[in-house]
């Protein structure tokens, strides 16, 4: 069977009209499926439905991935800026509460952070990360900490 004329006319308006490729194959009859690809590809008609399915899945990608990354940043962000320090004594500091010192300890002002931390930590997360600088180390400090307060 050969391309006429016709038949290329009408290969066109089928794919335009967003027919699949099998689909225009039993309309023009004594064609296969992949002769007709064939033919659409070296008219340049192919790509039609392919290129759309794939931008829309990269978008839908690109579009579930970023607010997750964004809420987590944001998190990070506000747990560690949003509590103001709130200075306590040392009569007045207690459990729960950041015993980061504020000053030194000889100090008639001397004062612990006072801002609620995390729990069976010592320090407010920020007071922590500084505390406990190398990512190792705080672990096994964090551990060993929660150990002793059970015990
Ligand atoms: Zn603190």
């Amino acid at each position: 069977m050969s391309w006429t004329h016709e038949r290329i006319e009408e290969l066109k308006k089928l794919w335009e009209a967003g027919y699949t490729a099998s689909n225009i194959a039993t309309e023009l009859g004594g064609i296969t499926r992949n002769a007709v690809i064939g033919k659409a590809h070296r008219l340049g008609l192919s790509g039609r439905m392919k290129s759309k399915s794939k931008v829309s899945s990269v978008s839908i990608v690109r579009k579930r991935k970023m607010p997750t990354n964004r809420n987590s940043k944001i998190i990070e962000l506000s747990t560690s800026v949003s509590e103001p320090m709130n200075p306590k004594t040392f009569a007045e500091i207690k459990d729960g509460l950041c015993r980061w010192p504020l000053g030194e300890p000889e100090d008639l002002d001397f004062k612990f952070c006072g801002r609620s931390s995390s729990d069976g930590m010592v320090y407010c997360s920020e007071h922590h990360a500084l505390a406990y600088q190398p990512l190792n180390q705080a672990r096994q400090k964090r551990t060993t900490r929660k150990r002793f307060k059970v015990g």
